[in-house]
């Protein structure tokens, strides 16, 4: 059954090109609720942690260099279909795949320069939720 939360990053690309705030603009225009949000930046070792999953592919090591290159914006956010409808809204990983008006091809450049991250479960839009906020930085 789907539940009404998923997480966000907005990330180093979109934050160094100044899109936070268009991107902002799209999620509550999207009709998301925004639950925690904070400005901080991950490291080698946290974005090793974050991406654990990704472990194994060959673009790892690139995607943990890259995801600690900058800062980041994380964000919960809450709608009905949550995880489903902002992956929609942020379009494929591959910009150049992405739907016209994702928030993807909008604003990212390449596969692995690709301004937003969106849990991809319900699961993963828990853990990753919980990885930087705890519950006294949320506000419900
Ligand atoms: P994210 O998890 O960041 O929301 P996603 O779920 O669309 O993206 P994943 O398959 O989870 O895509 O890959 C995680 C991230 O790894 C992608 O957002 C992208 O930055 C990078 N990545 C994925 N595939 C490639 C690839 N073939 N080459 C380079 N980077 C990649
Ligand atoms: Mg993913």
């Amino acid at each position: 059954m789907a539940t009404n939360r998923t997480f966000t990053m907005i990330k180093p690309d979109a934050v160094k090109n100044g899109h936070i705030g268009n991107i902002l603009k799209d999620i509550n225009d999207g009709g998301f609720k925004i639950i925690a949000m904070k400005y901080t930046h991950l490291n080698a070792e946290t974005a090793g942690q974050f991406y654990a999953v990704h472990k194994e592919r060959p673009f790892y090591k690139d995607l943990v260099e890259f995801m600690s290159s900058g800062a980041i914006v994380a964000a919960i956010l809450e709608k009905d279909n949550a995880v489903a409808d902002f992956r929609t809204l942020i379009g494929a990983t591959n910009p150049a795949e992405a739907a016209e008006g994702t928030i993807r091809a909008k604003y990212a450049k390449s596969i692995d320069a690709n301004a937003v991250h969106g849990s991809d479960s319900d699961e993963n839009a828990e853990i990753e939720g919980n990885f930087f906020f705890s519950s006294l930085e949320r506000f419900a």
